[in-house]
This record gives C-alpha cells, sequence and structure tokens, in this order.
C-alpha cells in the first residue's frame, strides 16, 4: 500500500491533524511529521541556517508521531529526503486547518506549502482546510466530515494520479458536515483582506507594530472556490507551482525589449 506523509501548520496536536490521521488509516500507512508549533499564514520557508530536530511525541490516543522544529515546507522536505524510517511516500496530505486558504491566501498559507513543497519534489499533494468555528463539538464533527473527503481523495490521487505539479486544495465549510450539498472543482478565488496596521510604542517609547484586523471576505464568484463555500459545497482547487503570468507574455513580447 501507498505510504503516506501527513503534516498541517496548525502544529502537531492540532485536533485537524489527529481527525486526518485517523481519517488516512484506511487509505495507506500513516506517517505524521508536523510542526511542534503554529505556522499559521508562515508561507514556505526553507530552513537553512540553523538545525532543524524531530522528536517523538505521543498522541491522547497513543500514537507516536514526529514533532519538528521547522515549517511544513521543512517537514514535507524532510520526510522525502528520508530523515523519518517510512518513506519512501506516494503522497503528502496537509491539514486539516482550522479556517478556510481561499484564493490567495494559498500564497500565505503553511497548510498549502507544505503540500506545495511535496509537488516541487514530484509527488502528489492534498491539502484541507475548513470553515473556523467556535463551537467544541460541531466543530469536531466537521473535521471527521473533513477528513472522509480528504481520504476519499487519497484514495482516488493514489488510483488515477493528478497532472504533473498539481496539487489539490480543498475547503469544506461548515454546513457541509450535517447536509452535504456535493464537491465543485473550482479555480482560485479573490479574497478581500481588511487588515489594518496598529502602531503602539514599547516601554522605552519605540513604535512597534501589528497588522490585524476583520477576517477577510472574498468575492463569491460562479465556479471559484470562495463562491463554493459561500454556497455550501466543498471546494477542491487544482493548484499548480506555475505563477507565470501567461496574458502578460505577448504584451511585454510586443515591447521589444
Ligand atoms: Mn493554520
Amino acid at each position: 500500500m501507498a505510504r503516506i506523509l501527513v503534516t498541517n501548520d496548525d502544529g502537531v496536536f492540532s485536533r485537524g491533524i489527529q481527525a486526518l490521521a485517523r481519517a488516512l488509516d484506511a487509505v495507506g500507512p500513516v506517517t505524521v511529521l508536523a510542526p511542534e508549533r503554529n505556522w499559521s499564514a508562515a508561507g514556505h520557508p526553507k530552513t537553512m541556517h540553523k538545525p532543524l530536530r524531530i522528536k517523538e511525541v505521543t498522541w491522547p490516543d497513543g500514537r507516536v508521531v514526529h514533532a519538528c522544529s521547522g515549517a511544513p515546507s521543512d517537514c514535507v522536505a524532510l520526510g522525502l529526503l528520508g530523515a523519518v524510517d517510512h518513506g519512501p511516500f506516494e503522497l503528502v496530505v496537509s491539514g486539516i486547518n482550522q479556517g478556510y486558504n481561499l484564493g490567495t491566501d494559498v500564497i500565505y498559507s503553511g497548510t498549502v506549502a507544505g503540500a506545495m513543497e511535496a509537488i516541487i519534489n514530484g509527488v502528489a499533494a492534498i491539502a484541507i482546510s475548513v470553515a473556523w468555528l467556535d463551537d467544541d463539538e460541531v466543530f469536531e464533527e466537521l473535521l471527521a466530515h473533513a477528513a472522509q473527503i480528504g481520504a476519499r481523495l487519497a484514495g482516488r490521487v493514489l488510483d488515477d494520479g493528478l497532472p504533473q505539479q498539481a496539487l489539490l486544495n480543498v475547503n469544506v465549510p461548515a454546513s457541509s458536515a450535517t447536509d452535504f450539498q456535493g464537491i465543485e472543482v473550482t479555480r482560485l478565488g479573490r479574497r478581500i483582506y481588511r487588515d489594518v496596521v496598529v502602531a503602539r510604542e514599547d516601554p522605552w517609547g519605540r513604535p512597534y507594530y501589528w497588522i490585524g484586523g476583520q477576517v477577510p471576505t472574498g468575492i463569491p464568484e460562479d465556479g471559484s472556490d470562495v463562491g463554493a463555500v459561500e454556497r455550501g459545497r466543498v471546494s477542491v482547487t487544482p493548484v499548480g507551482v506555475d505563477l507565470t503570468c501567461y496574458p502578460c507574455l505577448d504584451v511585454l513580447r510586443s515591447w521589444e525589449l
């Protein structure tokens, strides 16, 4: 059976990664290698100037997993390079993140970065995120539901493969656990960030800054991930690593630089 590497960006003890690993047990042998702390919105670091440490930790259910001092992208790099014994891995699954990763969120997301690191190295990958919920019990149900969707997609990816250098970015809305409206294949949509800068003064009179503000919204266009979750549907977006602006190529070539 295909070996699966599981990581996340909320930290190795978050509930999302525990639900995900449990569901993926049915698909293949699972190895968990995840950050020891929260790296949400930390993007895609490659830690090169300090050592990375891996230690074994035990989840409440008794499973022994690997906690790493690096980012999700470091965890996947280490896993694929053989730092833990259980490889080689045919699939990397990252999540389940608490909070959506829609549109340009994928640029900031440590969850997506974990999956991105896999496809850069030619290994198939899935990133899974769910709506942010405060209610503990409902959140647990949502995680279990999203984990089942993740396991189903993982099985399909292992059977059929994916186009080269594409990952699946999956977002599961809150209502989907109790009122499943199906899965929609989408493109990345448009996020609206409502950031504000808060300037304060430290005890020595020097200014410091927080980037804060309200939770981002988005434009719920048809066919986009933002639109799908807004309508209560699970969104699956194929995301590639090629950031070239193709419509710009002809324009720039016409400049005859
Ligand atoms: Mn996160």
